[in-house]
């Protein structure tokens, strides 16, 4: 059966269950005949789409957000509604399914790994490249395998992936670990430091030894408060002491995502470590990042950065900036103390990253 509805049922059926959470973005458009411009589909027409959602073997039931929006409008409120939501219906669903703008749909997962803790569910969030009303949309795949994976159970009869992950175009990633990295092609997303968790063909082949599981026989825990005094700070060859004062000096700010260069370096300047020198005795955390995709910052190897380490800045080994700049968020917001706000950002929590010594 189908509805979109809040209403609360039992599950009384042995078929699994999947709650689809629509919050927009392509996926959940269509044209417009008049303008050809692409608005949110209606729930009815986007059920007319997908006939495979009521004839599947999987129970779906679909809550759509109102209004739905693009993910380039999304903010912590709406983590915090998707993060409500699968809390709110835990118990009666196998695995849900979050329908999103692949804009930023790796800064939502990143963020709901932080905040659902004990997670024993899946949570597989999905869109596409092309709108569902579409003839050569990958809209359909996304949407029906992303369903598949979220009732998928081992032989214990545990969820296959108990993570926030995300599902496009074949591959199955870890969501903490992904970023858009092509508006054009149907691959729209990459795990530049971590391997896919399932490659999916004709069958899907699950990476068990990759899957994170949770040890603890804990409740599932929701972390709904979030800080958003935090910024991204790049570095380029020749900026200028105003600008980066303009962000350390930043009134409230608490967290810095401070992208470097290689492997986490940065312009020997002397005024630049005593300016990021000074914002870590202010109280301010700092984390380093590198620009590039795929490696780890390495903190000491080279002069540039053992100096960052004198100022008091943290190695952020291979995290994506989506996961470091969310898991500060969601830290800031859980503790006011800086020092466990720092313990915490250096130890993997979901395996958002890799610790190397
Ligand atoms: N702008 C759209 C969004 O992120 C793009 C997409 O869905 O692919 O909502």
């Amino acid at each position: 059966m189908y509805i979109c509805s809040r209403k609360k049922q039992p599950n009384t059926s042995s078929k699994m269950r999947v709650l689809l959470i629509l919050t927009g973005g392509t996926i959940s458009m269509v044209q417009e005949h008049k303008t050809g411009a692409l608005c949110p589909a209606s729930k009815e027409v986007f059920k007319a789409m997908v006939p495979e959602l009521v004839s599947s073997s999987v129970e779906v039931d679909m809550i759509p957000f109102q209004p739905l929006i693009d993910s380039s409008d999304m903010n912590p409120d709406h983590w915090v509604k998707m993060a409500q939501t699968v809390a709110d219906n835990y118990d009666r669903y196998d695995g849900f399914v979050i329908l999103h703008g692949t804009d930023t749909m790796s800064y939502s997962a990143s963020a709901l790994s932080f905040m659902l803790t004990n997670l024993r569910k899946p949570v597989v969030l999905t869109g596409s490249q092309l709108p569902i009303g579409v003839l050569r949309s990958d809209a359909r795949e996304n949407l029906l395998t992303a369903i598949e994976i979220a009732a998928a159970k081992n032989e214990q009869g545990e969820a296959m992936v108990p993570e926030v992950c995300v599902y496009f175009e074949g591959r199955l990633f870890r969501g903490n670990r992904t970023t858009k990295m092509n508006s054009e092609q149907f691959e729209a997303f990459d795990s530049y430091n971590y391997p896919t968790l399932a490659k999916v063909g004709v069958h899907i082949t699950y990476r068990e030894n990759l899957i994170h599981r949770e040890t603890t026989q804990m409740p599932l825990q929701t972390h709904l408060k979030i800080d958003r005094n935090v910024a991204v700070l790049k570095l380029f060859p020749g900026i200028t002491p105003p600008v980066v004062q303009a962000i350390l000096k930043t009134e409230g700010l608490r967290g810095v995502v401070l992208e470097t260069f290689g492997s986490g370096n940065a312009p020997s300047y002397e005024w630049l470590y005593e300016a990021l020198r000074d914002a870590v005795q202010r109280g301010l955390v700092i984390v380093n990042k590198t620009q590039c995709h795929t490696g780890t910052v390495a903190m000491g190897l080279y002069q540039v950065s053992l100096n960052l380490m004198k100022a008091g800045v943290l190695s952020g080994y291979d995290i994506t900036t989506e996961a470091l700049l969310t898991k500060m968020m969601v830290l800031m917001g859980e503790y006011s103390d800086t020092e466990e706000v720092k313990r915490l950002i250096c130890t993997p929590l979901c395996g958002e990253m890799t610790v190397v010594n």
